[in-house]
């Protein structure tokens, strides 16, 4: 990795909106950096894969509605299955036999990574404009430092409102706007069972009780694996009450909450280790009108993205990514235009 990157643009996150903004970008010949925190792409979109074992611990399933939306998921048209909506919404839903990942992956495998890498484990942590070449400068945690003519933040509102704050764009009307929105903590709770618990609708039990919001039974959802997992999604609350708890008094919690569910009978599998996973940031409180976000500081371009705009969710951080792309190639203003790089 070289110490100085410099690109057309740069990318804060490689989960849906920002793969999705990569994928319009690369089509269109530009060079795209993503930079993500974490190890690999998805971000609420979570599987584990160990040994053989597949498990979804983050969003569970997802709409297809956009004509595009289905284009770019083609090559995983064997692996989808239709599932019950929740609270029966007639929106059809959707979920992969392969683990929910892989709609991030498939999206990331749109463009080759040498002509768009993703580099991981690289949190953004500031940026700033330069003079000239008139360029976005963005610094990492780790002394990374990424030089691009436009940028394109899509972490949940808090983690880009702390990045606006940073980067001295706390006053941007943009920003006052972003710092309003707030999101659901979400508890999610793996346990392997001696039995499946749910055998029908998919493995999807919705709202069954309120310390739930949703119980998902990973073997019947059809992936692939041995033990009995399933995902517990604690209500908001219950999430709220229990998540500075340590992890074994949430284990047991759940366990006894689901026993009043699925009767005293059931029992976790022996010797094989529960796991927790606490979402600080799960789904939007607030949804804001319009696909993205643009501040504009010293002729360069800020888009922001994701999933609090229009409906929320998946499919809707995917249109978000998309649009504020789509925007940045339109905008004959913009100073990629003037300082692409060749
Ligand atoms: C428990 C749970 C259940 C859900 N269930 C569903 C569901 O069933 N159906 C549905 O449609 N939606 C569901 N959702 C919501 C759905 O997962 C999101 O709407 C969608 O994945 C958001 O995508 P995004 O790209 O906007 O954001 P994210 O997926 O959050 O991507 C943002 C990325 O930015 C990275 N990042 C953050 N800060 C930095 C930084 N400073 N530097 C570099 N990288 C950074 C993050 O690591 C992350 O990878 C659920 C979410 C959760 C948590």
């Amino acid at each position: 990795m070289n110490p100085i990157e410099v690109c057309d643009v740069a990318i804060v996150g490689a989960g849906i909106a920002g793969l999705s903004a990569r994928r319009l970008l690369v089509q269109q010949g530009l060079r795209v950096l993503t930079l993500e925190k974490s190890r690999g792409v998805g971000g609420r979109i979570a599987s584990r894969r160990a040994r053989g074992e597949i498990l979804d611990f983050g969003a569970q399933c997802f709409t297809q509605n956009q004509p595009r939306w289905r284009d770019a998921l083609s090559a995983l048209a064997p692996v989808i299955q239709s599932v019950p909506s929740p609270n029966n919404s007639s929106e059809s839903r959707y979920t992969l036999k392969t683990g929910m990942r892989d709609l991030a992956q498939c999206l990331a495998d749109s463009c080759a990574i040498e002509h768009a890498p993703i580099e991981f484990e690289n949190r953004v942590i500031r940026f700033e404009s330069t003079p000239e070449p008139r360029r976005w400068k963005l610094e990492c945690e780790s002394g990374r430092e990424v030089y691009a003519s436009a940028l394109i933040l899509t972490p949940p509102m808090p983690q880009t409102v702390a990045l606006l704050d940073a980067s001295e764009l706390s006053s941007s009307p943009v920003t006052q706007e972003l710092r309003s929105v707030t999101y659901r903590i979400c508890l999610a709770v793996l346990i392997a069972f001696e039995r499946r618990l749910i055998e029908s609708h998919s493995g999807f039990a919705f709202t069954p009780n309120e310390n739930f919001d949703g119980i998902y039974d990973q073997r019947t959802k059809g992936l692939p694996g041995r033990q009995n997992w399933v995902t517990f999604h604690l209500s908001e609350s219950a999430s709220q009450a229990w998540l500075d708890r340590p992890e074994q008094e949430v284990v047991d919690f759940t366990i006894a909450e689901a026993k009043k569910i699925f009767g005293n009978s059931i029992a976790s599998e022996p010797g094989v280790a529960p796991a927790l996973h606490r979402w600080r940031y799960s789904e939007p409180h607030q949804r804001l009108p319009g696909t993205h976000r643009m501040i504009v500081k010293n002729d360069l371009s800020v888009l922001i993205a994701g999933d609090t705009f229009q409906d929320g969710g998946i499919e809707s951080a995917f249109r978000s990514g998309h649009q504020a792309a789509n925007a940045l190639l339109q905008d004959q203003n913009s100073s990629l235009n003037s300082t692409r790089v060749r």
